[in-house]
């Protein structure tokens, strides 16, 4: 489904993407993880064309997203990103947070965006917010709101940046919950992450970057315990 091949990115001097090669099938869960300043989030904001790239082209179906010519509407109605902040908007009830999206950007009519809100809601067990401000819910609850606040879109593709980060340690595990429920549903996501139990527990693959480049992927059970290349040996030691 999204497909990634020689990438690359530079910020002024520093080549911060150098080279990214990275296929997800349809309902995979892939965690990127990697140190600080790796690259994670530039490669998520590619694909997100939150950035351009260089050089290299990424693919989201039959979509090149990398065209210079792209709709940039029609592919960002096909991707949903959600980040370590809670960006929900400030001033819209949560109700309002979720339908806005599908009513502007789908035409979905009010009253249908309106009863999918509360279904969403309902599963991560936020129906009695619906009419609250942002501001009134703890960190925790803000991000489970965007958490659905992104599938609300339908998008074919999920990209995760942290977005357990920012929290107060007693709250990670209810983001989490609603993150493990949508790899349940059979959404396909790319998560950069710092859980590595998470990882572990709920990955399909696990990609480890350094300095711009993918060093070692694969399943958890095997990167986890018998990772090859050294650095991802020495990453692990410093963050299991
Ligand atoms: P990660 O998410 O793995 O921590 P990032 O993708 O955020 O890594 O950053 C990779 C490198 O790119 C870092 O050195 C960072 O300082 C640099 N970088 C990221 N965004 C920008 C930007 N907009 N301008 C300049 N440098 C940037
Ligand atoms: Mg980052």
């Amino acid at each position: 489904m999204l497909r990634v091949e020689g990438v690359r990115k530079s910020f002024g001097d520093h080549l911060v993407l150098d080279g990214i090669d990275l296929h997800v099938e349809r309902g995979e869960v892939v965690c990127l993880i990697g140190a600080s300043g790796s690259g994670k989030s530039t490669l998520l904001r590619c694909v997100d064309l939150l950035e351009l790239t260089d050089d290299g082209d990424i693919h989201l179906g039959d979509l090149e997203l990398t065209d210079p010519a792209i709709d940039e509407n029609a592919a960002r109605s096909r991707i949903a990103m959600v980040f370590q902040s809670f960006n929900l908007f400030p001033h819209l009830t949560v109700m309002q947070n979720l339908t806005i999206g599908p009513r502007r950007v789908k035409g979905v009519a009010k009253s249908r965006a309106q009863s999918r809100a509360l279904e969403l809601l309902t599963r991560v067990g936020l129906e009695s917010k619906a009419h609250a401000f942002p501001d009134s819910l703890s960190g925790g609850q803000q991000q489970r709101v965007a958490l659905v606040r992104a599938v609300a879109m339908d998008p074919e593709l999920l990209l995760l940046d942290e977005v357990t980060s920012a929290l107060d340690p007693l709250l990670v595990g209810e983001v989490l919950d609603v993150v493990r429920e949508l790899k349940n549903e059979g959404r396909t996501i790319v998560m950069a992450t710092h859980e590595m139990s998470f990882a572990r527990e709920c990955a399909d693959r696990i990609v480890f970057l350094a300095d711009g480049r993918i060093v070692e992927s694969g399943p958890p059970e095997q990167l986890f315990t018998a990772p090859r290349d050294p650095r991802t040996r020495a990453f692990l030691e410093r963050h299991m």
